[in-house]
C-alpha cells in the first residue's frame, strides 16, 4: 500500500509527542533525561513508518516496549495516553481530502496492536515481578499455618507463571491446569477445622473461589490474545491475592496468640495464663462467693528419672502425667505448667472436701501408674499442697502460689506421695 504523507509531516505529530506530551511534569519524571525522552520519540516515529512503508510489525518490539515502560513503573493508563494522543495527531494529518480513508484505518490499526502488544509486556512483566514478590515473602513466614498454606499457594503460582510465561503459550495445559481444583483450596477446609479463626477461613474460601473465576476469564483472554483485558483482569487477581495474604496473617496473629495460651510440651496451659485466669475466678468467686482451690503438684524425684532414662524420656513422661491428671479432673477445672516439673490446679466452685477427693484420687493414680515408653518404664509419685482461697483475705495473685506452695513443701517434708491442704488462719 502506499500512503501520501512525508516524514517532515510525520515530524510535527512526534515533536508534539515530544514538547508537548512527554514533557508533561507527570510523564518526563518517569525518565532520566531529555535525550532520552528525544530517543522515545525518535524510535516511535521509526516504528510507525516502517508499518505504513513497509507493512513492518515486529509484536516483540512492543512487548518488550512494554515491559521496561512497566519496570519504570509508568502505569499503563499512560501508555494509553500517550498512544491517544498520537493517534489522534496522527490521523488528523491524512485527513485531507484527497487522502485514502485507508490511510486513516491503517494508522488505527497500527496504535490498536501497538497498544495490544505493550499490554501484553506489561502483563507478562507484571504477572512474573508479582509472583517473584511473593516467592520472597513465602520464605519470610515462619508461622507453621501460614507458611504451609502460602507455600502451596505460590507453587501453585509459580507454576501458573511457568506455564504463562512460556512462548509461543501452550493453551490446552493453561487450561488444564486452570481447571485442575487447586491444592490450597483442599488444604484450607482441612485447616478450617483446626482454628478459631472460621470467619477469616469463609472469607478467605469466598476470596479464593473469585480468584479461580478470574483467572478462568484470564486465560480466556490469553487464548484470544486480548491483552489489554488480560492486564486489567491481573490487577484484579493481584488485589484478591494480597487481600488472601492479609487474612492469613490474621489467622496467624490469631494462631499465635492461641499458641501461647500453653506449653509446648505438655499443652497444659502456660505459666503466662495463670496471672489472668486466676484472677478472674477469684473475682467470680468473691461475687458469686463460692469457694475457689488452688493446688500445687510436684514430682516427687524427678532427677532421678532423667538421670535415670535421660531427659528425653522425662519429658514424655512430662506430657504422660498431664494427660492422666486431666483425665481424672473436671472439664472446669484449670492445669497450668508452672515450671519444670510442677503444675497449678484451679478449681473454681469446689469446696475442701471435693478438691480433696479428686487430688487424692490423682495422686492414687499417678501412683499405680506405669509409664512406658519403649523399653523404658518406670514409676513415680506427686505430692500436692492444697490451698482453699478466701477472696476476701487475698492480696495477690502470687500470694496465692505461695500459700499452696507452702503446703506441697510440708508433703514434701512428710515424706511425699502426699496431699497436704490448709487455708489461712480466718
Ligand atoms: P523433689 O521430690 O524434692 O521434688 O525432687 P526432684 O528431683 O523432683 O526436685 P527438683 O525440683 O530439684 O528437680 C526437678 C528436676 O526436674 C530438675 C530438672 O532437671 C528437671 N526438669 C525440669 N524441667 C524439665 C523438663 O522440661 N524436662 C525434663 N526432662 N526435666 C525437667
Ligand atoms: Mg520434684
Ligand atoms: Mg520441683
Amino acid at each position: 500500500m502506499h500512503h501520501r504523507f512525508c516524514e517532515k509531516e510525520l515530524d510535527t505529530v512526534y515533536d508534539a509527542f515530544y514538547h508537548e506530551f512527554l514533557a508533561q511534569k507527570n510523564m518526563s519524571s518517569f525518565f532520566e533525561s531529555k535525550e532520552q525522552i528525544g530517543k522515545i520519540a525518535e524510535k516511535q516515529k521509526k516504528l510507525l513508518i516502517d508499518y505504513l512503508e513497509h507493512e513492518i510489525f515486529d509484536p516483540a518490539l512492543y512487548e518488550e516496549l512494554g515491559k521496561s515502560h512497566h519496570d519504570r513503573k509508568i502505569p499503563f493508563l499512560s501508555i494509553c495516553e500517550a498512544v491517544n494522543f498520537l493517534e489522534r495527531a496522527t490521523i488528523s494529518l491524512f485527513l485531507h481530502p484527497e487522502t485514502h480513508g485507508d490511510s486513516v484505518e491503517s494508522v488505527i490499526r497500527y496504535y490498536e496492536e501497538a497498544e495490544r502488544f505493550i499490554a501484553k509486556g506489561y502483563f507478562f512483566n507484571d504477572m512474573h515481578r508479582f509472583v517473584q514478590t511473593l516467592t520472597k515473602k513465602r520464605n519470610k513466614s515462619n508461622a507453621p499455618v501460614v507458611a504451609h498454606l502460602m507455600k502451596i499457594h505460590v507453587d501453585w503460582m509459580m507454576e501458573l507463571d511457568k506455564i504463562v510465561q512460556k512462548e509461543p503459550l501452550d493453551y490446552d495445559r493453561l487450561e488444564a491446569f486452570i481447571e485442575t481444583p487447586c491444592r490450597f483450596g483442599k488444604e484450607l477446609d482441612m485447616l478450617k477445622e483446626h482454628t478459631h479463626t472460621c470467619e477469616e477461613f469463609d472469607q478467605i474460601k469466598r476470596e479464593h473461589i473469585e480468584f479461580h473465576k478470574d483467572l478462568y476469564v484470564l486465560h480466556y483472554t490469553l487464548k484470544r490474545e486480548d491483552y489489554i483485558r488480560a492486564y486489567a483482569l491481573f490487577q484484579e487477581i493481584k488485589t484478591l491475592i494480597l487481600e488472601i495474604e492479609t487474612l492469613l496473617f490474621v489467622i496467624n496473629i490469631f494462631d499465635i496468640s492461641e499458641e501461647l495460651k500453653y506449653d509446648g510440651l505438655t499443652r497444659a496451659f502456660s505459666k503466662r495464663m495463670i496471672a489472668p485466669i486466676l484472677g478472674q475466678e477469684v473475682e467470680l468467686s468473691r461475687l458469686a462467693g463460692k469457694p475457689l482451690l488452688v493446688a500445687m503438684i510436684d514430682i516427687d524425684d524427678f532427677k532421678r528419672i532423667n538421670d535415670t532414662f535421660g531427659h528425653a524420656f522425662g519429658d514424655f513422661v512430662l506430657a504422660k502425667l498431664v494427660r492422666l491428671m486431666q483425665r481424672n479432673m473436671r472439664r472446669s477445672d484449670y492445669l497450668f505448667r508452672y515450671g519444670g516439673e510442677e503444675f497449678l490446679v484451679l478449681m473454681p466452685n469446689t469446696d475442701l472436701e471435693g478438691a480433696l477427693r479428686v487430688l487424692e484420687k490423682v495422686r492414687r493414680k499417678v501412683h499405680g501408674h506405669f509409664f512406658k515408653q519403649g523399653n523404658r518404664e518406670t514409676r513415680f509419685t506427686i505430692s500436692i499442697g492444697l490451698f482453699e482461697v478466701d477472696p476476701e483475705w487475698i492480696r495477690s495473685i502470687d500470694g496465692i502460689i505461695e500459700e499452696a506452695d507452702k503446703r506441697l513443701y510440708e508433703a514434701k517434708r512428710n515424706g511425699k506421695n502426699k496431699v497436704v491442704y490448709g487455708c489461712l488462719p480466718r
